[in-house]
Protein backbone atom coordinates (compact mmCIF):
# COMPACT_ATOMS: atom_id res chain seq x y z
CA UNK A 1 0.00 0.00 0.00
CA UNK A 2 1.15 3.30 -1.00
CA UNK A 3 1.07 5.82 2.20
CA UNK A 4 -0.30 9.11 1.83
CA UNK A 5 2.52 11.51 2.73
CA UNK A 6 1.15 14.13 5.68
CA UNK A 7 -0.16 16.92 3.91
CA UNK A 8 -0.19 20.65 5.73
CA UNK A 9 -2.59 23.89 5.42
CA UNK A 10 0.11 27.07 5.85
CA UNK A 11 -2.62 30.01 6.49
CA UNK A 12 -0.80 33.67 6.79
CA UNK A 13 -1.72 37.08 5.42
CA UNK A 14 1.83 37.91 5.21
CA UNK A 15 3.39 36.59 2.38
CA UNK A 16 6.93 36.27 3.17
CA UNK A 17 5.92 34.29 6.02
CA UNK A 18 4.05 31.64 4.25
CA UNK A 19 6.66 31.08 1.59
CA UNK A 20 9.20 30.54 3.91
CA UNK A 21 7.29 27.93 5.95
CA UNK A 22 5.98 26.48 2.56
CA UNK A 23 9.35 26.07 1.07
CA UNK A 24 10.94 24.54 4.25
CA UNK A 25 7.86 22.35 4.83
CA UNK A 26 7.27 21.30 1.54
CA UNK A 27 10.40 19.12 2.30
CA UNK A 28 8.75 16.63 4.18
CA UNK A 29 5.36 17.25 3.53
CA UNK A 30 2.56 17.80 1.09
CA UNK A 31 2.10 21.41 1.96
CA UNK A 32 -0.20 23.89 0.64
CA UNK A 33 0.22 28.38 1.70
CA UNK A 34 -3.08 30.51 1.78
CA UNK A 35 -3.43 33.82 2.65
CA UNK A 36 -6.69 34.28 4.53
CA UNK A 37 -9.02 32.28 7.09
CA UNK A 38 -11.83 32.13 4.00
CA UNK A 39 -8.89 30.27 1.82
CA UNK A 40 -8.42 28.31 4.47
CA UNK A 41 -11.25 26.86 5.31
CA UNK A 42 -12.46 26.25 1.26
CA UNK A 43 -9.44 24.30 1.45
CA UNK A 44 -10.22 22.15 4.65
CA UNK A 45 -13.85 21.67 2.98
CA UNK A 46 -12.58 20.23 0.01
CA UNK A 47 -9.52 18.08 0.62
CA UNK A 48 -8.10 16.72 4.29
CA UNK A 49 -5.01 18.01 6.46
CA UNK A 50 -3.42 16.31 8.76
CA UNK A 51 -1.98 19.94 10.40
CA UNK A 52 -2.95 23.46 9.84
CA UNK A 53 -0.44 25.78 11.19
CA UNK A 54 -2.33 29.23 11.26
CA UNK A 55 -0.92 32.78 11.87
CA UNK A 56 -3.43 34.15 14.82
CA UNK A 57 -3.98 37.81 13.66
CA UNK A 58 -5.40 38.29 10.47
CA UNK A 59 -7.76 40.91 9.18
CA UNK A 60 -11.27 39.30 8.39
CA UNK A 61 -10.92 35.91 10.40
CA UNK A 62 -8.38 36.00 13.10
CA UNK A 63 -7.17 32.34 13.68
CA UNK A 64 -8.39 31.92 17.11
CA UNK A 65 -11.91 32.46 15.36
CA UNK A 66 -10.94 30.03 12.62
CA UNK A 67 -10.41 27.20 15.40
CA UNK A 68 -13.92 26.44 16.07
CA UNK A 69 -14.46 25.70 12.11
CA UNK A 70 -11.75 23.88 12.09
CA UNK A 71 -13.47 21.45 14.64
CA UNK A 72 -16.38 20.87 12.51
CA UNK A 73 -14.58 20.54 9.27
CA UNK A 74 -11.53 19.04 10.01
CA UNK A 75 -11.94 17.57 13.50
CA UNK A 76 -9.05 15.48 12.91
CA UNK A 77 -6.80 17.95 12.36
CA UNK A 78 -4.07 18.98 14.93
CA UNK A 79 -3.64 22.87 14.82
CA UNK A 80 -0.20 25.23 15.42
CA UNK A 81 -0.71 29.08 15.64
CA UNK A 82 2.01 31.47 14.78
CA UNK A 83 1.97 33.88 17.10
CA UNK A 84 3.25 37.64 15.87
CA UNK A 85 4.89 38.83 19.19
CA UNK A 86 6.87 36.92 22.29
CA UNK A 87 3.58 36.92 24.30
CA UNK A 88 2.57 34.05 26.58
CA UNK A 89 -0.87 35.36 26.92
CA UNK A 90 -1.73 35.05 23.03
CA UNK A 91 0.14 31.34 23.15
CA UNK A 92 -2.88 30.62 25.97
CA UNK A 93 -5.08 32.14 24.53
CA UNK A 94 -4.50 30.06 21.68
CA UNK A 95 -3.91 26.70 23.23
CA UNK A 96 -7.05 27.57 25.05
CA UNK A 97 -9.38 28.08 22.00
CA UNK A 98 -8.08 24.33 20.66
CA UNK A 99 -4.60 24.67 19.42
CA UNK A 100 -2.00 22.07 19.95
CA UNK A 101 0.88 23.97 20.03
CA UNK A 102 2.27 27.28 18.85
CA UNK A 103 5.49 29.12 17.36
CA UNK A 104 6.60 32.79 17.73
CA UNK A 105 7.92 35.06 15.25
CA UNK A 106 10.47 35.49 14.84
CA UNK A 107 10.88 31.54 14.38
CA UNK A 108 14.19 29.64 14.05
CA UNK A 109 13.21 26.92 11.01
CA UNK A 110 14.36 24.11 13.47
CA UNK A 111 11.40 25.29 16.19
CA UNK A 112 9.14 25.08 13.15
CA UNK A 113 10.57 21.70 12.47
CA UNK A 114 10.28 20.38 16.44
CA UNK A 115 7.15 22.05 16.76
CA UNK A 116 5.50 20.43 13.50
CA UNK A 117 6.72 16.81 14.66
CA UNK A 118 5.81 17.10 17.70
CA UNK A 119 2.21 17.69 16.69
CA UNK A 120 2.24 14.99 14.21
CA UNK A 121 3.17 12.81 16.89
CA UNK A 122 0.29 13.60 18.67
CA UNK A 123 -2.02 13.23 16.36
CA UNK A 124 -0.98 9.82 15.65
CA UNK A 125 -1.38 8.68 19.27
CA UNK A 126 -4.40 10.41 19.60
CA UNK A 127 -5.90 8.29 16.36
CA UNK A 128 -4.41 4.95 17.44
CA UNK A 129 -6.08 5.84 21.06
CA UNK A 130 -9.68 6.57 19.39
CA UNK A 131 -9.41 3.47 17.25
CA UNK A 132 -8.54 1.64 19.65
CA UNK A 133 -11.45 2.51 21.95
CA UNK A 134 -13.82 2.84 18.99
CA UNK A 135 -12.93 -1.15 18.26
CA UNK A 136 -13.32 -2.21 22.12
CA UNK A 137 -16.50 -0.90 22.52
CA UNK A 138 -17.44 -2.46 19.00
CA UNK A 139 -16.50 -5.54 20.31
CA UNK A 140 -17.80 -5.60 23.50
CA UNK A 141 -21.37 -4.81 21.59
CA UNK A 142 -21.14 -7.78 19.18
CA UNK A 143 -20.52 -9.81 22.19
CA UNK A 144 -23.72 -8.11 23.73
CA UNK A 145 -25.52 -8.73 20.81
CA UNK A 146 -24.66 -12.52 20.75
CA UNK A 147 -25.98 -13.25 24.70
CA UNK A 148 -29.13 -10.99 23.46
CA UNK A 149 -30.24 -12.90 20.38
CA UNK A 150 -29.66 -9.80 17.58
CA UNK A 151 -28.90 -11.71 15.04
CA UNK A 152 -30.89 -12.93 12.83
CA UNK A 153 -30.79 -14.83 9.62
CA UNK A 154 -32.13 -14.45 5.89
CA UNK A 155 -32.65 -16.37 3.61
CA UNK A 156 -32.08 -15.76 -0.05
CA UNK A 157 -33.54 -18.02 -2.74
CA UNK A 158 -31.66 -20.60 -5.34
CA UNK A 159 -33.28 -21.72 -8.56
CA UNK A 160 -33.02 -24.31 -10.75
CA UNK A 161 -32.21 -22.82 -13.99
CA UNK A 162 -33.75 -25.76 -16.18
CA UNK A 163 -36.86 -26.05 -14.35
CA UNK A 164 -36.74 -22.71 -12.75
CA UNK A 165 -37.88 -24.08 -9.37
CA UNK A 166 -36.80 -23.09 -6.05
CA UNK A 167 -34.89 -25.90 -4.67
CA UNK A 168 -33.18 -23.86 -1.71
CA UNK A 169 -31.94 -20.93 0.15
CA UNK A 170 -28.49 -19.40 1.17
CA UNK A 171 -28.71 -18.43 4.46
CA UNK A 172 -27.31 -14.72 5.22
CA UNK A 173 -26.60 -13.55 8.86
CA UNK A 174 -27.77 -9.81 9.88
CA UNK A 175 -27.34 -7.78 12.65
CA UNK A 176 -30.87 -6.49 14.31
CA UNK A 177 -28.91 -3.53 16.26
CA UNK A 178 -31.05 -1.65 18.59
CA UNK A 179 -29.45 1.63 17.75
CA UNK A 180 -27.99 1.28 14.33
CA UNK A 181 -31.11 -0.44 12.83
CA UNK A 182 -29.80 -3.84 10.39
CA UNK A 183 -26.72 -4.36 9.71
CA UNK A 184 -25.07 -6.41 6.68
CA UNK A 185 -22.84 -8.74 7.40
CA UNK A 186 -20.23 -6.66 5.82
CA UNK A 187 -20.45 -4.23 8.66
CA UNK A 188 -19.24 -6.81 11.44
CA UNK A 189 -18.24 -10.40 10.13
CA UNK A 190 -14.54 -8.94 9.71
CA UNK A 191 -14.30 -7.90 13.17
CA UNK A 192 -16.41 -11.12 14.48
CA UNK A 193 -13.52 -12.63 13.05
CA UNK A 194 -10.94 -10.94 14.70
CA UNK A 195 -12.18 -11.26 18.10
CA UNK A 196 -13.25 -15.29 17.01
CA UNK A 197 -16.73 -14.17 17.92
CA UNK A 198 -17.39 -15.58 14.39
CA UNK A 199 -17.65 -19.12 15.86
CA UNK A 200 -20.20 -18.85 17.98
CA UNK A 201 -21.97 -16.24 16.04
CA UNK A 202 -21.86 -19.19 12.78
CA UNK A 203 -22.89 -21.96 15.32
CA UNK A 204 -25.85 -20.18 15.89
CA UNK A 205 -26.42 -19.39 12.22
CA UNK A 206 -26.29 -22.64 11.23
CA UNK A 207 -28.43 -23.92 14.22
CA UNK A 208 -31.11 -21.49 12.78
CA UNK A 209 -30.57 -22.27 9.01
CA UNK A 210 -30.79 -26.18 10.04
CA UNK A 211 -34.44 -25.18 11.97
CA UNK A 212 -35.81 -23.73 9.56
CA UNK A 213 -35.15 -26.07 6.61
CA UNK A 214 -36.47 -28.80 8.83
CA UNK A 215 -39.68 -26.55 9.25
CA UNK A 216 -39.82 -26.57 5.24
CA UNK A 217 -40.12 -30.11 4.80
CA UNK A 218 -42.41 -30.06 7.03
CA UNK A 219 -44.59 -27.67 5.39
CA UNK A 220 -44.34 -29.65 2.06
CA UNK A 221 -41.28 -28.53 0.41
CA UNK A 222 -39.69 -31.73 0.52
CA UNK A 223 -36.34 -31.48 -1.02
CA UNK A 224 -35.65 -27.44 -0.05
CA UNK A 225 -31.77 -27.52 0.67
CA UNK A 226 -30.00 -24.73 2.80
CA UNK A 227 -26.55 -23.09 2.27
CA UNK A 228 -25.00 -21.80 4.80
CA UNK A 229 -21.75 -19.58 4.86
CA UNK A 230 -18.56 -20.76 7.05
CA UNK A 231 -15.69 -18.46 7.79
CA UNK A 232 -11.90 -19.35 7.72
CA UNK A 233 -11.58 -19.34 11.33
CA UNK A 234 -14.98 -21.67 11.84
CA UNK A 235 -13.41 -24.00 9.42
CA UNK A 236 -10.18 -24.45 11.41
CA UNK A 237 -11.66 -24.79 14.46
CA UNK A 238 -11.34 -28.16 16.41
CA UNK A 239 -15.00 -28.32 17.35
CA UNK A 240 -16.70 -27.44 13.44
CA UNK A 241 -17.57 -31.14 12.80
CA UNK A 242 -19.41 -31.61 15.97
CA UNK A 243 -21.17 -27.88 15.35
CA UNK A 244 -22.55 -28.83 12.45
CA UNK A 245 -23.31 -32.88 13.77
CA UNK A 246 -24.83 -30.95 16.71
CA UNK A 247 -27.30 -28.61 14.34
CA UNK A 248 -28.21 -31.39 12.37
CA UNK A 249 -29.31 -33.51 14.83
CA UNK A 250 -31.13 -30.66 17.12
CA UNK A 251 -32.96 -30.00 13.49
CA UNK A 252 -33.33 -33.35 12.48
CA UNK A 253 -32.56 -32.54 9.55
CA UNK A 254 -31.05 -35.09 6.92
CA UNK A 255 -27.15 -34.53 6.38
CA UNK A 256 -27.88 -33.82 2.49
CA UNK A 257 -30.19 -30.81 3.02
CA UNK A 258 -27.09 -28.65 4.37
CA UNK A 259 -24.85 -27.20 1.96
CA UNK A 260 -21.35 -25.46 3.77
CA UNK A 261 -20.35 -22.97 1.57
CA UNK A 262 -16.36 -21.64 1.78
CA UNK A 263 -14.28 -19.84 -0.17
CA UNK A 264 -11.03 -20.29 -1.53
CA UNK A 265 -9.07 -17.80 0.04
CA UNK A 266 -10.64 -19.44 3.44
CA UNK A 267 -9.57 -22.61 2.56
CA UNK A 268 -6.03 -21.52 1.30
CA UNK A 269 -5.33 -20.36 5.27
CA UNK A 270 -4.82 -23.90 6.04
CA UNK A 271 -5.49 -26.22 3.50
CA UNK A 272 -4.98 -29.44 5.03
CA UNK A 273 -7.15 -28.92 7.73
CA UNK A 274 -9.80 -27.20 5.26
CA UNK A 275 -9.95 -30.00 3.24
CA UNK A 276 -9.34 -32.86 5.59
CA UNK A 277 -12.81 -31.19 7.79
CA UNK A 278 -14.81 -30.42 4.13
CA UNK A 279 -14.10 -34.26 3.47
CA UNK A 280 -15.73 -35.81 6.28
CA UNK A 281 -18.19 -33.27 6.20
CA UNK A 282 -19.13 -34.76 2.77
CA UNK A 283 -18.27 -38.33 4.19
CA UNK A 284 -21.49 -37.07 6.65
CA UNK A 285 -23.63 -36.61 3.70
CA UNK A 286 -22.88 -32.82 3.85
CA UNK A 287 -22.67 -31.03 0.52
CA UNK A 288 -20.09 -28.56 -0.06
CA UNK A 289 -19.72 -25.50 -2.37
CA UNK A 290 -16.96 -23.12 -3.05
CA UNK A 291 -18.15 -19.45 -2.75
CA UNK A 292 -17.29 -16.55 -4.86
CA UNK A 293 -15.42 -18.72 -7.44
CA UNK A 294 -12.99 -17.15 -9.36
CA UNK A 295 -11.96 -14.59 -7.07
CA UNK A 296 -9.39 -16.07 -5.20
CA UNK A 297 -5.92 -17.99 -6.72
CA UNK A 298 -6.84 -21.82 -6.81
CA UNK A 299 -5.19 -23.62 -9.93
CA UNK A 300 -7.47 -25.94 -11.52
CA UNK A 301 -5.44 -28.61 -10.63
CA UNK A 302 -6.58 -27.66 -7.08
CA UNK A 303 -9.77 -27.33 -7.60
CA UNK A 304 -9.77 -31.21 -8.74
CA UNK A 305 -8.47 -32.35 -5.39
CA UNK A 306 -11.21 -30.36 -3.54
CA UNK A 307 -13.72 -32.56 -1.66
CA UNK A 308 -16.46 -30.34 -3.04
CA UNK A 309 -19.95 -30.71 -5.02
CA UNK A 310 -20.62 -27.21 -6.46
CA UNK A 311 -18.93 -23.54 -6.99
CA UNK A 312 -20.76 -20.71 -7.14
CA UNK A 313 -19.27 -18.50 -9.91
CA UNK A 314 -18.83 -15.00 -8.42
CA UNK A 315 -21.78 -12.45 -9.36
CA UNK A 316 -18.76 -9.99 -10.66
CA UNK A 317 -18.33 -12.25 -14.05
CA UNK A 318 -21.89 -12.48 -13.95
CA UNK A 319 -22.52 -9.01 -13.65
CA UNK A 320 -21.05 -8.18 -17.50
CA UNK A 321 -21.26 -11.66 -18.91
CA UNK A 322 -24.24 -9.86 -21.31
CA UNK A 323 -22.14 -7.32 -21.85
CA UNK A 324 -18.02 -7.86 -22.49
CA UNK A 325 -17.26 -10.71 -24.16
CA UNK A 326 -14.32 -11.20 -22.26
CA UNK A 327 -16.53 -11.92 -19.30
CA UNK A 328 -19.06 -14.11 -21.10
CA UNK A 329 -15.98 -16.44 -22.07
CA UNK A 330 -14.87 -16.53 -18.64
CA UNK A 331 -18.35 -17.41 -17.45
CA UNK A 332 -18.16 -20.11 -20.50
CA UNK A 333 -14.89 -21.41 -19.44
CA UNK A 334 -15.73 -21.82 -15.86
CA UNK A 335 -18.71 -23.46 -16.43
CA UNK A 336 -17.53 -25.78 -19.23
CA UNK A 337 -14.36 -26.53 -16.44
CA UNK A 338 -16.50 -26.99 -13.56
CA UNK A 339 -18.94 -29.55 -15.14
CA UNK A 340 -15.98 -31.32 -16.89
CA UNK A 341 -14.81 -32.22 -13.12
CA UNK A 342 -18.52 -33.20 -12.27
CA UNK A 343 -19.15 -29.97 -9.88
CA UNK A 344 -22.33 -28.68 -10.38
CA UNK A 345 -22.44 -24.25 -10.99
CA UNK A 346 -24.77 -21.83 -9.21
CA UNK A 347 -24.40 -18.18 -10.74
CA UNK A 348 -24.64 -15.89 -8.29
CA UNK A 349 -25.79 -12.10 -8.63
CA UNK A 350 -28.18 -12.84 -11.63
CA UNK A 351 -30.36 -9.38 -11.91
CA UNK A 352 -31.17 -9.77 -14.70
CA UNK A 353 -33.67 -11.66 -17.46
CA UNK A 354 -30.50 -11.48 -20.03
CA UNK A 355 -28.04 -12.93 -17.36
CA UNK A 356 -30.43 -15.49 -16.58
CA UNK A 357 -31.19 -16.24 -20.67
CA UNK A 358 -27.29 -16.54 -20.96
CA UNK A 359 -26.46 -18.57 -17.91
CA UNK A 360 -29.03 -21.18 -19.26
CA UNK A 361 -27.69 -21.30 -22.59
CA UNK A 362 -24.42 -22.28 -21.03
CA UNK A 363 -25.87 -24.73 -18.89
CA UNK A 364 -25.51 -23.16 -15.71
CA UNK A 365 -26.94 -25.49 -12.97
CA UNK A 366 -28.27 -23.13 -10.13
CA UNK A 367 -28.97 -19.31 -9.98
CA UNK A 368 -29.18 -16.79 -7.45
CA UNK A 369 -29.84 -13.33 -7.17
CA UNK A 370 -32.29 -10.05 -7.21
CA UNK A 371 -33.86 -11.44 -10.02
CA UNK A 372 -35.47 -14.28 -8.07
CA UNK A 373 -35.08 -12.50 -4.75
CA UNK A 374 -33.95 -10.40 -2.36
CA UNK A 375 -32.38 -11.99 1.12
CA UNK A 376 -35.52 -11.89 3.26
CA UNK A 377 -36.94 -13.62 6.37
CA UNK A 378 -38.19 -16.89 6.11
CA UNK A 379 -41.58 -16.58 5.16
CA UNK A 380 -40.71 -14.78 2.33
CA UNK A 381 -39.21 -18.23 1.05
CA UNK A 382 -42.85 -19.87 0.99
CA UNK A 383 -45.10 -16.96 0.45
CA UNK A 384 -45.22 -16.53 -3.08
CA UNK A 385 -42.92 -13.70 -3.20
CA UNK A 386 -40.55 -15.17 -5.19
CA UNK A 387 -42.41 -16.43 -8.11
CA UNK A 388 -39.99 -16.22 -10.87
CA UNK A 389 -42.15 -14.08 -13.85
CA UNK A 390 -40.30 -14.57 -17.54
CA UNK A 391 -41.33 -13.63 -20.65
CA UNK A 392 -39.21 -16.02 -22.37
CA UNK A 393 -39.19 -19.44 -23.94
CA UNK A 394 -37.68 -21.74 -22.62
CA UNK A 395 -36.32 -23.61 -24.87
CA UNK A 396 -33.39 -26.20 -24.43
CA UNK A 397 -29.53 -25.17 -24.45
CA UNK A 398 -27.84 -25.46 -27.52
CA UNK A 399 -24.66 -28.29 -26.99
CA UNK A 400 -21.72 -26.72 -26.20
CA UNK A 401 -18.55 -26.96 -28.46
CA UNK A 402 -15.31 -26.92 -26.66
CA UNK A 403 -13.57 -24.58 -29.28
CA UNK A 404 -13.17 -21.64 -27.69
CA UNK A 405 -13.28 -19.31 -30.67
CA UNK A 406 -16.92 -21.19 -30.83
CA UNK A 407 -17.76 -20.71 -27.09
CA UNK A 408 -16.95 -16.81 -27.60
CA UNK A 409 -19.33 -16.32 -30.83
CA UNK A 410 -21.70 -18.22 -28.97
CA UNK A 411 -21.64 -16.09 -26.01
CA UNK A 412 -21.55 -13.28 -28.19
CA UNK A 413 -24.48 -14.25 -30.44
CA UNK A 414 -26.61 -15.13 -26.77
CA UNK A 415 -26.46 -11.69 -25.73
CA UNK A 416 -26.99 -10.23 -28.96
CA UNK A 417 -30.12 -12.20 -29.26
P1 LIG B 1 -21.99 -14.41 -0.28
O1 LIG B 1 -22.01 -15.68 0.47
O2 LIG B 1 -21.32 -14.39 -1.60
O3 LIG B 1 -23.51 -13.95 -0.36
C1 LIG B 1 -24.06 -13.28 -1.45
C2 LIG B 1 -24.17 -11.82 -1.19
O4 LIG B 1 -24.59 -11.20 -2.39
C3 LIG B 1 -25.20 -11.45 -0.13
O5 LIG B 1 -24.75 -10.25 0.51
C4 LIG B 1 -26.42 -11.14 -0.99
O6 LIG B 1 -27.32 -10.26 -0.36
C5 LIG B 1 -25.77 -10.47 -2.17
N1 LIG B 1 -26.59 -10.61 -3.38
C6 LIG B 1 -27.43 -11.61 -3.69
N2 LIG B 1 -28.00 -11.44 -4.89
C7 LIG B 1 -27.50 -10.29 -5.40
C8 LIG B 1 -27.71 -9.56 -6.63
O7 LIG B 1 -28.47 -9.95 -7.50
N3 LIG B 1 -26.99 -8.42 -6.79
C9 LIG B 1 -26.12 -7.97 -5.83
N4 LIG B 1 -25.47 -6.84 -6.07
N5 LIG B 1 -25.90 -8.63 -4.64
C10 LIG B 1 -26.58 -9.78 -4.43
P2 LIG B 1 -24.74 -10.12 2.08
O8 LIG B 1 -25.94 -10.73 2.68
O9 LIG B 1 -24.39 -8.69 2.38
O10 LIG B 1 -23.52 -11.04 2.50
C11 LIG B 1 -22.23 -10.72 2.14
C12 LIG B 1 -21.26 -11.81 2.50
O11 LIG B 1 -21.18 -11.97 3.92
C13 LIG B 1 -21.68 -13.17 1.98
O12 LIG B 1 -21.32 -13.28 0.62
C14 LIG B 1 -20.86 -14.09 2.88
O13 LIG B 1 -19.54 -14.19 2.43
C15 LIG B 1 -20.86 -13.31 4.19
N6 LIG B 1 -21.86 -13.88 5.10
C16 LIG B 1 -23.21 -13.76 5.10
N7 LIG B 1 -23.75 -14.47 6.11
C17 LIG B 1 -22.74 -15.09 6.75
C18 LIG B 1 -22.66 -16.00 7.87
O14 LIG B 1 -23.65 -16.42 8.48
N8 LIG B 1 -21.40 -16.42 8.23
C19 LIG B 1 -20.29 -16.00 7.58
N9 LIG B 1 -19.11 -16.46 8.00
N10 LIG B 1 -20.32 -15.17 6.52
C20 LIG B 1 -21.53 -14.72 6.11
MG1 LIG C 1 -22.29 -17.47 0.19
MG1 LIG D 1 -20.64 -15.43 -2.90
Amino acid sequence: MIEQKTRVLIVDDDREIGSILHDFLSRSYDCIAVTSAADALAALASAPFDLIMSDISMPQMSGLEMIPHIATLAPESVVVMISGQRMIESAIEAMRAGAFDYITKPFELTQVDAVVRRALDYRKQRDGRSRATRCDAEKRRLAQALNNHDFIVHYQPQVEIPSLKIVGAEALVRWEDRERGMLLPSDFIPLAEDTGLIVPIGAAVLQTACAQARQWHQMGLADFCVAVNVSPKQLQEDNFLKTVAQALDDAGLEPEFLEIEVTETSLMQNPEIGIQTLTTLRAMGVKIAIDDFGTGYSSLGYLKRLPIDSVKLDASFVKDATSDPDDAALVMAIITLAHNLRLKVTAEGIETQDQLAFLRLLRCDRGQGYFFGRPGISDEMTSGKNKIKLDFDCRPSEPLNKDTTQHRNLAQAAYRN
